[in-house]
């Protein structure tokens, strides 16, 4: 299938048009149990193994709050700076799909569960953005389909389909952003900072694994465009499938410069969904978008409302750890690391495997010289993410210490470090194995010594002579013979003594 749009160039759309942007992110949460029953919320099982009277919506069956959800949900809020309600509810949303069972999605609607906040974003070049968030609010994720027999995956040409209820049910937030206006030529850097940011901050208070590229987080974008000096929003469309956060800044960026072209050319927006497509970073048109009226939504008369006690809500915000930015700001000072030292190491992903390897004994600049050095180029070779490396900090510890010691020389030491990404087992292992450790044995190295002087009658003359320099074809010589194994500090210790 091949797709043709037209795009203005990104500067003459900034030039005439002025974006407003809408983000609706969906974070499943990593509860035991479904949000409305007691099945395993649990990823990656058999299909049609999580399931119950509820999640499959048989007759009869009533749901019954997950309390843990409720808790994460306030947790979120909280951390967001949104005001929690007291009392919220659940509301049906009804549509029929065979994803899902009831035919209807238990959601918030007008009382949700957390509402008014914001978060302060932190843009590439360090500057604040502030993303008003409009609410958060506590849903039930759908099942999964799986369309045969087509070319692409999609329902389109397939034969046949498969349903999986394992995810129906799964405790899903919804947190919403208002409108956000103004960002101009920043508008793709704010939504992927934004999306980014959110990303960490639920990871950090263990409310969910966050993963794009396994559906736990899912991210809508919405946006349209307004002639510069018009008040009203122009119409949206909405872009949905986006899975990774680099993918939510082209979606912002391609639905810019396509709108733009659209509009230019005398033709209008629908308000419509729109599918990205990972291929090329375009968008193509879905459907039509439903207003809130076709969904039908009613309170849902099978839960009672939720109330969250004010003392319940001070002990959960009491449970709160460190927020992500906080943490950043306080090691940033504590490191004595510049805006862009700390930046350069949050963008390689580095900054968790370096205070976990703190943790483990090294000081911070150890830590940081191995991470983002030596072992981001091997990350980079591999081509993987820092953390999927087969070495864990303690182990990089390991090598300092032995590095410390003077057991390892720099050179051994990754040669070490090399063992243990290959599998070959811990850093001990790796050292005694592929025997790495330095030679202290004098005997053994200044044999070597010896010899090499004896080899090198002119460069023994140099040294004699006053080249300091020289001594270092001696050294490469002694290390050669030692296979790298002997300390440079001794070797030239004895090479200045025999010379003198
Ligand atoms: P829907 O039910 O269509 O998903 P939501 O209220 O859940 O609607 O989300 C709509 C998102 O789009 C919100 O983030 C909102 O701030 C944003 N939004 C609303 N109107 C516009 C507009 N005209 N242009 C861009 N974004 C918009
Ligand atoms: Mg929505």
């Amino acid at each position: 299938m091949t797709v043709s749009y037209d795009l203005m160039d990104f500067e003459e759309v900034l030039e005439r048009f002025d974006p407003v942007m809408g983000l609706e992110v969906h974070v499943e949460l990593a509860t035991e149990t479904k949000m409305f029953s007691a099945s395993s919320a649990f990823f990656g099982a058999e299909p049609n193994s999580h399931v119950d009277p509820v999640s499959l919506g048989l007759p009869g069956a009533l749901p019954v709050v997950n309390a843990k959800g409720v808790e994460w949900a306030i947790k979120i809020g909280l951390a967001l700076n949104c005001e929690i309600a007291e009392s919220s509810r659940f509301a049906r949303k009804n549509y029929f799909y065979p994803d899902q069972p009831k035919n209807y999605q238990i959601s918030q609607y007008d009382e949700p569960i957390a509402h008014d906040g914001y978060l302060d974003v932190v843009l590439d070049d360090g500057e604040i953005y502030r993303v008003e968030i409009e609410r958060a609010h506590m849903e039930e994720d759908t099942g999964k389909l799986t369309h045969l027999g087509g070319a692409t995956g999609r329902l389109q040409g397939a034969t046949s389909s498969l349903v999986d209820c394992n995810r129906a049910g799964v405790p899903l937030i919804e947190i919403v952003t208002k409108p956000i206006e103004g960002a101009g030529a920043r508008a793709p850097e704010v939504a992927r900072c934004y999306v980014a940011a959110l990303r960490e901050l639920v990871v950090a208070l263990g409310v969910s694994d966050a993963r794009m590229d396994q559906g736990s987080m899912r991210c809508d974008s919405n946006l349209s465009l307004r002639p510069i000096g018009q008040k009203e929003f122009g119409t949206r469309t909405e872009t949905k499938n986006i899975n990774s956060v680099r993918s939510v800044e082209q979606a912002v960026r391609f639905e810019m410069m396509r709108q733009a072209q659209v509009i230019t050319d005398g033709g209008t927006i629908r308000q419509e969904t729109r599918h990205y497509q990972e291929t090329d970073g375009s968008t193509t048109a879905g459907r039509i978008k439903e207003t809130a009226e076709d969904y039908r939504y009613f309170n849902d008369p099978d839960l009672p409302p939720v109330i969250a006690p004010r003392e319940w809500v001070e002990e959960i915000r009491a449970t709160l750890p460190e927020l992500p930015w906080v943490r950043k700001e306080r090691i940033q000072k504590e490191w004595k690391l510049s805006d862009e030292e700390m930046r350069d190491l949050v963008n390689a992903g580095a900054l968790d495997l370096i205070i976990d390897t703190v943790e483990a004994g090294t000081t911070p600049s150890e830590a940081r010289s191995w991470w983002v050095s030596y072992l981001t180029q091997k990350a980079n070779e591999k081509g993987v993410e820092l953390a999927a490396l087969e070495i864990t900090p303690a182990q990089v510890a390991r090598v300092v210490a032995l590095i410390n010691e003077g057991k390892l020389t720099n050179k051994l030491a990754r040669k070490a470090v090399d063992g243990v990404l290959e599998g070959e087992g811990d850093v001990d292992e790796v050292v005694k194995n592929r025997g790495l450790e330095v030679v202290r044995d004098d005997g053994a190295i200044e044999k070597a010594v010896d010899e090499a002087l004896a080899a090198n009658p002119d460069i023994v003359e140099k040294i004699k002579g006053g080249n300091k320099k020289a001594g270092g074809a001696i050294v490469g010589a002694v290390m050669k013979a030692t296979r790298g194994k002997a300390d440079p500090a001794l070797v030239n210790k004895l090479i200045a003594e025999k010379c003198r």
